[in-house]
């Protein structure tokens, strides 16, 4: 697809800022800027520059000037979008840029659409869809996982992964074709066993990458956590302690629902994100009373819930209907306020929890440090490894990859109840249409370049 508009965008955060950059993109995109770029050398025209150069002047319209800018200038294909490139460095003024970005448009470019540039440089082949949209992940990175995961997702590791995986179920989908094509040259004979195996190793591999979308979506969106307790135990007293930690950086984030906060906290590279629950705390008022069925709701969809146990008082209903609750979910249950008198029940604690008990004073802050170990040892045992693992992280991805599992493993039972072999291709053919989504590769060129490159029967 050849694309010809030429597009522009203020390319920096909106606001007042020391600089701000204007992108433009397109075959015309030198040619525009041209127009409205006076150099401060006579005669110096953008289009006679070399690429990746640097040019100090100003933005004029006809006889105003509007600003002086530093204008950079990329020839295609070696700019992000792969396309002609002119970024105009202006002064940081929302004003400014928003006039000069008026007078590019009126020169002849198109206002960019969200992701445009992005997109162009997939549409123009420089990256992949994978790589794009660890583009987005990149910029909305909110702590180190995230940002290396979008990294290397970005510098290609998931692509490359996909790229293996869909290079041996097409060479299995050409051979068979050729092998019905030709059967004369071509045997089929002792194929059910390699392609058992091919089978083997890509069925494992992808169920692999599969399984690290949980945690891949946990470090990098934070652990899902709930703290539950009944009125009084001291769950807004740990919210606070944790929201107070010095090492702690707070981002508020209005929640799903409205009467629910998410508060996004960093701390030693463990990454929650609390969902406060609010709604359970305003029944206060009723003696003792906790909204259950809210809380039940709210805990479903937690990774991590954390009980306060209001270790000064005798365990009541409350407690034991959370316990309940919790039964089948992750979760640690604090026996709080040990700076005073304990009288809860700590065994009968442990016994209908089935778990181990932090005891913990929201007061004090005693027991932080063994709150952070179990989260650790729950979320992060030994599996942080930033450098040699692939990890899913995107949704899209995730489905992908589990259309593409489903259809090998048909054909795993294809060839275990020994159906003829072009019953294999469709199945094949649906794991490889899958795995090319994510990287957003076309299908039918690839099988038409595949069988003639590697099968050319010569003819
Ligand atoms: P919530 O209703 O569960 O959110 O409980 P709060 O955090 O509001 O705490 C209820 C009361 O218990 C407040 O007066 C807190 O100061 C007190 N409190 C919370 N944690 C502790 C603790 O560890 N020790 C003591 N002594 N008091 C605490």
């Amino acid at each position: 697809m050849k694309i010809t508009e030429t597009i522009a965008a203020i390319s920096s955060a909106a606001g007042n800022s020391g600089i701000g950059i204007i992108r433009v993109s397109g075959d015309e995109a030198i040619e525009i800027v041209d127009k409205i770029f006076k150099s401060n050398k006579k005669d110096k025209k953008l289009r006679n520059v070399d690429s990746h150069t640097v040019h100090y002047g100003s933005i004029v319209d006809g006889d105003k000037t509007l600003d002086q800018v530093l204008v950079i200038v990329m020839k295609n294909p070696h700019s992000y979008t792969g396309e002609d490139t002119v970024e105009i460095d202006c002064h940081g003024g929302m004003l400014i840029l928003k006039k000069v970005l008026d007078l590019v448009i009126k020169n002849g470019a198109r206002a960019a659409e969200p992701g445009e540039f992005t997109k162009r440089a997939f549409l123009n082949g420089r990256i992949d869809l994978s790589q794009a949209e660890a583009v987005m992940d990149l910029i909305n990175s909110k702590n180190d996982f995230a940002l290396n995961s979008s990294m290397e997702q970005l510098k290609g590791s998931v692509s490359e992964e996909i790229k293996k995986i869909r290079s041996d179920i097409i060479y299995h989908i050409a051979f068979i074709e050729s092998a019905l094509d030709d059967p004369e040259h071509i045997s089929l004979d002792g194929y059910n066993e390699e392609i058992s195996e091919m089978l083997k190793k890509n069925i494992s591999r992808i169920k692999y990458l599969i399984d690290t979308f949980d945690n891949g979506r946990i470090m990098k969106e934070g652990i899902k956590t709930v703290i539950l307790g009944k009125p009084n135990a001291g769950k807004s007293s740990l919210l606070n302690l944790l929201l107070g930690e010095e090492r702690a950086i707070v981002t508020d984030i209005e929640g799903t629902t409205r009467d629910t906060l998410e508060e996004n906290i960093n701390f030693n590279g463990l990454s929650l994100k609390i969902i406060d629950t609010a709604g359970i705390r305003n029944t206060e008022d009723k003696v003792e009373q906790i909204g259950v069925n809210k809380a039940k709701d709210i805990a479903r969809d937690g990774d991590l819930i954390i009980f306060v146990v209001d270790g000064s008082r005798e365990m009541d209903e409350n407690d034991r209907e959370i316990l309940e609750l919790i039964q089948d979910k992750q979760a640690i249950v604090l026996v709080n306020k040990s700076d005073m008198n304990t009288v809860a029940d700590i065994e009968e604690l442990k016994k209908i929890s089935g778990r181990d008990v932090i005891i913990f004073s929201a007061k004090k802050g005693e027991g932080m440090d063994l709150l952070e170990q179990e989260i650790r040892d729950m979320f992060y045992s030994g599996k942080v490894t930033y450098n040699d693992q692939v990890y899913i992280t995107n949704a899209r991805h995730k489905e992908a990859l589990e259309g593409a599992y489903e259809s090998l493993m048909k054909v795993r039972d294809s060839v275990m109840m020994g159906m003829p072999e072009d019953f294999y291709s469709i199945d094949l053919m649906d794991a490889y249409t899958d795995l090319g989504f994510i990287i957003g590769e076309s299908v039918e060129d690839d099988l038409v370049n595949e069988i003639f490159s590697k099968f050319c029967m010569g003819k």
